[in-house]
């Protein structure tokens, strides 16, 4: 059996490995590294993936959330929403910016962002709700452009664990994660469903006017050369990156059709565990694109569990320890522990399995195997 990887980026670089290099070594020839034509063709052909007006392409996912912040004129002061369970990235850069982050619960079974909870947060200072389409499935982004809308907030949804995923409406339409909002932010690093070979990210917005004041954020604020009309900040997806994802954009959708069907192998083999609660699905299959496979465990020791697979060579996750309320840095006076129910547990009880594009049978069966035996020993 092949070593099993938590992310094997190697595996799939070697598939793809003449298109990538050959790609790099346009912009080697062209020495147009910054700004250079790789990185308009990327940006253009993800537009067109998406189905969105504007990408603005950015050095990293972090960034991009912060520039459309900045883009959308959010305050020192300003509320911004957002969820207790993601990345601390999410909150940063609203603290970063000065705005108050405002930390809310989410729901139990898709791990996002509690509709309720938000409706509960909402004072006259709210500005903005940020959503993370955690662990590749969107938030339910038809609830909460209603409550946006009613209130007039701003929606940013951070999409760096979902590219390519759809939202599907209760009509059926459907629609690219990223693109619901006012604005979408995602991350190129290279572990995210679409990986670049260093840190890259971007800004998708339909708004022209939005997408304008962005692309001079990026640039120093800049509109023409040398006038800075806005206070920006230097943030640029570099022509190498950019090579590489235009080389992989076209794979994408094959390779969260390969985690899906990981994912559908997984919870196969944990049907008949009442143990292990699989990830739960909102709608078609099309709508999960499985960043992670995170289980649930109860009635398991949790941490016994990951030290048992690390120590049969199993890499495994938990994706996340500590509710970001808890984190020293974001800690707040204001919150009360108990409109955090459902975080609390679930740091108590994810797992996240080895997830990518290269997994084989065997390794699933090799994981799942030792999984079930240990649980039920
Ligand atoms: C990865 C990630 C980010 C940040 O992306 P970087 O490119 O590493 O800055 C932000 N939010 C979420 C939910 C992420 O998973």
């Amino acid at each position: 059996m092949k070593n099993i990887q938590m992310v094997d980026l190697k595996g799939q670089y070697k598939k793809i490995e003449a298109v990538v290099n050959a790609s790099i070594l346009e912009v080697l020839d062209t020495t147009a590294f910054i700004n250079g034509p790789k990185v308009n063709a990327f940006q253009k052909n993800l537009e067109t993936y998406l189905g969105v007006k504007h990408v603005i392409p950015c050095a990293n996912g972090t960034d991009a959330l912060q520039i459309a912040m900045m883009g959308l004129g959010l305050k020192p002061g300003d509320e911004v929403i957002t969820a207790d369970f993601t990345f601390a990235a999410t909150v940063e850069v609203i603290a970063l910016l000065q705005l108050t982050p405002v930390l809310v619960d989410v729901e139990p079974d898709t791990f996002n962002i509690d509709v309720e909870a938000i409706k509960k947060a909402i004072t006259p200072k709210t500005k903005a709700i940020v959503p993370v389409h955690l662990f590749g499935q969107c938030a339910n982004m038809e609830a909460i452009m209603e409550i946006a809308n009613a209130h007039n907030l701003y929606v940013i949804e951070d999409n760096a664990q979902a590219i390519g995923a759809n939202f599907t409406y209760i009509n059926g339409d459907k629609k690219k994660a990223g693109t619901i909002g006012h604005a979408g932010s995602t991350s190129f690093f290279p572990s995210k469903n679409l990986g670049c070979y260093g840190d890259g990210g971007a800004i998708f917005t339909n708004d022209d006017d939005l997408a304008h004041t962005i692309r001079g954020i990026v640039n120093h604020g800049m509109y023409e050369r040398y006038h800075h009309d806005v206070v920006g900040v230097n943030s640029r997806l570099d022509s190498i990156q950019a090579a590489v994802l235009e080389a992989k954009l076209p794979h994408l959708d094959a390779y969260n059709a390969a985690r899906i069907a990981a994912a559908n192998k997984y919870d196969d083999a944990f049907k008949d565990e009442d143990k292990i609660t699989v990830p739960f699905r909102n709608g078609s299959e099309d709508n999960h694109v499985f960043h992670q496979y995170t289980l649930k465990v109860t009635g398991v020791d949790r941490d016994a569990l990951v030290k048992h697979l690390n120590e049969n060579g199993i890499p495994c996750g938990v994706y996340y320890p500590i509710p970001l309320h808890k984190q020293k840095a974001y800690t707040d006076e204001r919150y009360n522990e108990a409109d955090f129910k459902v975080t609390n547990q679930l740091v108590k009880e994810v797992i996240s399995l080895p997830m990518h594009t290269e997994l084989d049978d065997e390794q699933i069966d090799f994981i799942t195997t030792t999984i079930k035996t240990f649980i039920n020993e």
